[in-house]
Parts: C-alpha cells; sequence; structure tokens
C-alpha cells in the first residue's frame, strides 16, 4: 500500500459489533493506514485487531467526536467510517452533527452506514492497485 492515510473510526454502540466484523474483514486495507478512533470504539477494535496502529481518542460523550472534528479542520483525517444508529437517541448528538458537518465542509469521504463504507474502501483499494501498477 503506497499512500498511508489517516482514518476516523466510530461506532455508536448498536453498530460496534457491524464496524468491528467490517474493518476485521478489511484487515489487510486498515493494516496499512493510520487509524483514529473514539475511546469505546477503538478498543473493541483493539482488541479485535491488536496488529492496527490505532490511535484511541476520549468516548464519543466525552468528546471524542469532537477530537476528531479537530482532527479534520487541522486537515490531519483524510477518511471517516462513522457507523451511526439512527434509531436511538444519543445525549451527544449534537457532537455528531458537528462532526458530519465538519466532514461536509472540510469534504471528507465519510461513511454514514455499511454501504457507503462498502463504496468508499472498494475505491480506495482499487486506485491503490492503479497507482501501484
Ligand atoms: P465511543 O463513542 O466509541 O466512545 O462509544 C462513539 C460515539 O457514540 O460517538
Amino acid at each position: 500500500m503506497s499512500i498511508r492515510l489517516s482514518i476516523g473510526l466510530v461506532a455508536h454502540d448498536s453498530k460496534k459489533d457491524d464496524l468491528v466484523a467490517w474493518v476485521t474483514k478489511h484487515r489487510e486495507f486498515f493494516d496499512h493506514h493510520e487509524l483514529w478512533a473514539t475511546g469505546t470504539t477503538g478498543a473493541r477494535i483493539k482488541e479485535a485487531q491488536p496488529s492496527f496502529d490505532i490511535s484511541l481518542l476520549k468516548s464519543g460523550p466525552l468528546g471524542g467526536d469532537q477530537q476528531l472534528g479537530a482532527k479534520i479542520c487541522e486537515q490531519k483525517l483524510q477518511v471517516l467510517f462513522f457507523f451511526i444508529d439512527p434509531m436511538t437517541p444519543m445525549p451527544h448528538d449534537v457532537d455528531v452533527k458537528a462532526l458530519i458537518r465538519l466532514s461536509t465542509l472540510y469534504n471528507i469521504p465519510m461513511a454514514c452506514n455499511k454501504g457507503t463504507a462498502d463504496l468508499i474502501i472498494s475505491a480506495l483499494i482499487m486506485e491503490n492497485e492503479y497507482k501501484h501498477y
């Protein structure tokens, strides 16, 4: 993998199993990138994939989403995978909205569900193969 990206990973509680299974399915890809995750999501991923270069921020409700937003403002994050639970009210909903807003503002490829995540990762893998050969 030639380009090393800085990638954000977040999942709401009911989506954490899905995200862990999804990054595990794509572990060859994620093994080559710098990963940043909110606290609980990151701990779950680290447990499943100890080889990942993953840094844990604060838990989402304690400011982790805002920390990811700050990294986007500083142009230190290039892609965001955020598996959202659309059915449960969140105490930190304003932080979630702010993170989505900043991703939109800074034109960050952002997936809020697995379908979009599949498309983004396919594009990233294909682009790398194209550049490599
Ligand atoms: P968590 O935060 O990974 O610490 O659970 C995610 C969120 O709810 O924003």
